[in-house]
């Protein structure tokens, strides 16, 4: 990755959208562009696996809701969302991830924040069949979160090399629910790509090629944006 100098501060916040089809490298370049900006990652995906892991009864309505490769209401995702940038950590900015999913959140985003108050919106493009092959590959720390795949496993089977936690596939990584999600964000997050485009927030990114060189693209975008 090339070497720049843009770090996000209270002063001069960097403010980013990740967008992507579930398997186009959304999760693993959101981690790696959060650290070059110096930004807290905000995963919705995690936030809900989080709460499902502790067991309450929103999370195990979230799990059904997940499970089935459904979403989450958008009033539900806001009130978590506002909540979480609210955070002192948030204050110099922030990475979305998985947030906004739907055109209604898209709105509901710009009303919180002000449209003043987002940098980019990143849209990471990659074709259909590419993205089922990696999902199905997929495979996540069930602790922190990390991501691996069957060609780019842990070094111990299947043991995080970030946090030792358990490497498994996730329960929403089946067929099935894979194609719902799909569908999905073709009907529903499509449209809220697509607003953003209309704010003249939005850049696209080919997301085909080795990490690197997608991460290099994505800061080049962004640079160009809050540097
Ligand atoms: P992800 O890790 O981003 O693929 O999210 C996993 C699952 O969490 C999704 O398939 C949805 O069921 C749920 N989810 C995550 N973010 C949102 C959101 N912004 N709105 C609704 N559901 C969400």
């Amino acid at each position: 990755m090339e070497a720049t100098n843009v770090r996000a501060t209270p002063e001069e916040p960097v403010r980013l959208l990740v967008f992507g089809r579930q398997g186009a490298g959304k999760g693993t370049q959101a981690v790696r562009l959060a650290e070059r900006y110096g930004v807290p990652h905000i995963s919705t995906g995690d936030m809900l696996r989080a709460a499902v892991k502790e067991g309450t009864e929103f999370g195990r309505q979230a799990k059904a809701i997940m499970d089935a490769g459904g979403l989450v209401s958008d009033e539900i995702m806001l009130g978590i969302i506002s909540e979480r940038l609210a955070l002192p950590d948030a204050a110099a900015g922030w990475l979305l991830d998985g947030f906004p999913r739907t055109e209604q959140q898209a709105k509901d985003l710009v009303a919180l924040v002000g449209e003043g108050n987002i940098d980019l919106a990143v849209d990471l493009e990659v074709p259909e069949d590419v993205v089922v092959e990696r999902i199905s590959s997929r495979r996540v720390c069930s602790t922190c979160g990390a991501i691996y795949s069957v060609g780019s496993p842990p070094s111990q089977p299947w043991v995080c090399d970030k946090c030792g936690g358990e490497v498994v596939q996730r329960d929403d990584d089946t067929e099935d629910a894979v194609r719902k999600r799909l569908a999905l964000y073709s009907e529903q997050t499509v449209p809220a790509v697509r607003w953003f485009d209309t704010l003249g927030l939005l850049v696209t990114i080919d997301g085909v090629g080795d990490l690197d060189s997608v991460t290099a693209d994505l800061v080049a975008a962004i640079d160009a944006r809050v540097g």
